[in-house]
């Protein structure tokens, strides 16, 4: 399957890794909209929010364990961002689930 961040996953692609355990990825935005902007994602190909399975929720409650713990290790301060962008008309360009995280900037609302 041709896929940006399994290929990443699979360190075919390299990115700059910030975390990883046996569930999830976590690496730093190429194109970053924050003085810290990272991704989060399953190492196992989902292909957004909209396609999970009941099967996945345990991985959606793990990134969101992860997550706090990566915003404070990344050296956010004052609040964090996190988006999901879902399909086409959500704004995802990259179909695998991921999770944007967001920070050391104050975001506006509502968002573009
Ligand atoms: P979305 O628009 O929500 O699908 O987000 C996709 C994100 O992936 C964008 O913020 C891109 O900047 C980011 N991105 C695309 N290619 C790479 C890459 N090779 N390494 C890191 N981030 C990437
Ligand atoms: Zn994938």
């Amino acid at each position: 399957m041709d896929c940006l961040f399994c290929s990443i996953v699979d360190k075919v692609i390299p990115s700059n890794i910030i975390y990883e355990d046996d569930l999830l990825l976590s690496f730093t935005d190429i194109n970053p909209q924050a003085p810290i902007h990272f991704l989060i994602i399953p190492k196992k190909h989902i292909k957004s929010l909209d396609t999970m399975e009941n099967d996945d929720l345990e991985l959606i409650s793990h990134i969101f364990k992860v997550i706090p713990k990566l915003a404070k290790q990344q050296g956010i301060e004052g609040g964090y961002r996190v988006v999901n962008n879902c399909g086409k008309n959500g704004g995802q360009t990259v179909d695998h689930l991921h999770f944007h995280v967001l920070g050391n900037r104050e975001m506006l609302w509502p968002p573009g």
